[in-house]
C-alpha cells in the first residue's frame, strides 16, 4: 500500500510512481476514497529497494507492507476516514435505516408504492425492494425485470435512494444503468469472488454503494472482511458489511443471529456495519428485539423487511416483514440505543 502525503497526486506524480513500481514487476491499483487516494501494489510489495525508492519520493508519506490477511479494509488503513454518501446521507456517521419489501410483486405494484411511502413516514432513509431473488428452489418466483420499473417509480415518488440485490454481471449493469443507489450482494453470493470483482469493477467512478451480506456458512470474521476487500480492491471503497445470521445451530430462529459480531468487526475494519435482523431471526415478532440488540452492539444501521400488508406479500414478506407502525417504533428506539452504545463505547475506550 502506498500512502501519499497529499490527498491526491498529480498525473505526473502518479506516472512516476507507476514507473518506479513497474521496474520491480508491480502494478498499482488506484483506490479513490472521498478524502484521499491510495495505491495498492499487485505483486511482491516487500522488495526493500523499491520501498526505499518510493519512500524517497517527496510526495509519498509511507509504504505500508503490513502482512495481515486484509489490507484495504484494515482499521488503520488510510481509507478509514472514507464515508459513503448516498443522497446526502453519510453512512457510518448517522444511524441509517433501510426498509421495504423482501420482494417486489410485479402483479401488485401498489403494495410496493404504499410500503415505500409508509417506510419513509416511519423514518427510513433508504428503500429496499427485491427485483431479482435468490431462491432456494428453482421453481420459486425468481423476481422479474419489470419490478425494476416499480422500484424506480417508488424512488421517484418518495425521493428515497434504493437498494436491490444483483446476482450476475448483467443484473449489476441493469441496476447501475437504472440508478440503483446500493447493490446488495446476498448471503448466497458472499463468497462468489467473480461476482464481487465484477461489482467492484462496475462501480468504479460511481457513487454507488455495495451492501455485502455475511454468507450463511462463513466462519472466521476475516473471511467476511476479505470478501469486502475483493470489492474495494477494484477501486471504490463504498462497501457496507451486513451480518444477517449464519447457518442455524438451534431451533427457533431462521438463522443463527450474529448482530453481536458488530463490535468485533469494528475492532478490525473501518467499514460501516448495517445489520439485517429480518433474515437473522426470520420471524416478524422477533425482529424488534434483534434490531435493538444490533443497535446496542454499535451497528451503524439496520435493513429491515417491511410491508404494509405482510400477509399479502411474496418471498419472505408473509413471515418476516414487520409493518410500518412497528418500524416507526424501531427507528425511534434503535436510534436511542445507538446513542447509548456510543456513550458506553466512549466510556470503555477511556477505561481501557
Ligand atoms: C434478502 O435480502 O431478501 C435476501 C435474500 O437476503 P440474504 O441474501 O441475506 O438471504
Ligand atoms: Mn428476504
Amino acid at each position: 500500500m502506498i500512502i501519499p502525503k497529499e490527498p491526491r497526486l498529480s498525473p505526473e506524480q502518479e506516472a512516476e510512481l507507476r514507473a518506479v513500481t513497474a521496474e520491480f514487476g508491480i502494478t498499482l491499483q488506484t483506490i479513490t476514497g472521498d478524502h484521499r487516494t491510495i495505491y495498492a501494489m499487485l505483486g511482491d510489495e516487500r522488495q526493500q529497494l523499491m520501498i526505499n525508492r518510493l519512500e524517497g519520493l517527496d510526495y509519498i508519506d509511507r509504504v505500508d507492507t503490513i502482512q495481515q490477511p486484509f489490507k484495504l479494509m484494515a482499521k488503520d488503513n488510510a481509507l478509514a476516514r472514507h464515508r459513503i454518501r448516498i443522497n446526502g446521507h453519510a453512512i457510518g456517521q448517522e444511524f441509517t435505516v433501510i426498509a421495504g419489501q423482501c420482494t417486489i410483486d410485479p402483479k401488485n405494484p401498489n403494495f410496493f408504492y404504499e410500503t415505500a411511502q409508509a417506510v419513509k413516514e416511519a423514518g427510513a432513509d433508504l428503500l429496499r425492494g427485491g427485483v431479482w431473488k435468490p431462491r432456494t428452489s428453482p421453481h420459486s418466483f425468481q423476481g422479474d425485470n419489470r419490478s425494476m420499473e416499480i422500484l424506480l417509480e417508488a424512488k421517484a415518488r418518495t425521493g428515497l435512494p434504493v437498494v436491490t440485490e444483483a446476482m450476475d454481471a448483467e443484473q449489476v449493469r441493469l441496476a447501475l444503468d437504472s440508478g440503483v443507489d446500493i447493490i446488495q450482494v446476498g448471503a448466497r453470493n458472499a463468497l462468489n469472488y467473480g461476482l464481487l470483482k465484477e461489482i467492484g469493477r462496475q462501480i468504479v467512478g460511481r457513487n454507488t454503494g455495495v451492501l455485502l451480506k455475511r454468507g450463511m456458512h462463513m466462519g472466521q470474521l476475516d473471511e467476511f472482511i476479505l470478501a469486502a476487500e475483493y470489492i474495494v480492491a477494484q477501486g471504490n471503497p463504498n462497501v457496507i458489511l451486513c451480518p444477517r445470521g449464519t447457518q442455524p445451530t438451534l431451533d427457533g430462529y431462521r438463522n443463527h443471529p450474529d448482530e453481536s459480531i458488530t463490535v468485533l468487526l469494528k475492532e478490525k475494519t473501518w467499514a460501516p456495519v448495517i445489520v439485517d435482523p429480518s433474515h437473522s431471526v426470520g420471524k416478524a415478532k422477533y425482529v424488534p428485539f434483534a434490531c435493538l440488540a444490533a443497535a446496542a452492539y454499535g451497528s451503524d444501521g439496520l435493513i429491515v423487511e417491511t410491508h404494509v400488508q405482510p400477509i399479502k406479500g411474496i418471498g419472505d414478506d408473509p413471515k418476516q416483514a414487520i409493518t410500518p407502525d412497528v418500524l416507526a417504533q424501531i427507528v425511534r428506539d434503535a436510534k436511542a440505543v445507538h446513542k447509548i452504545h456510543r456513550q458506553y463505547d466512549g466510556h470503555l475506550a477511556l477505561a481501557s
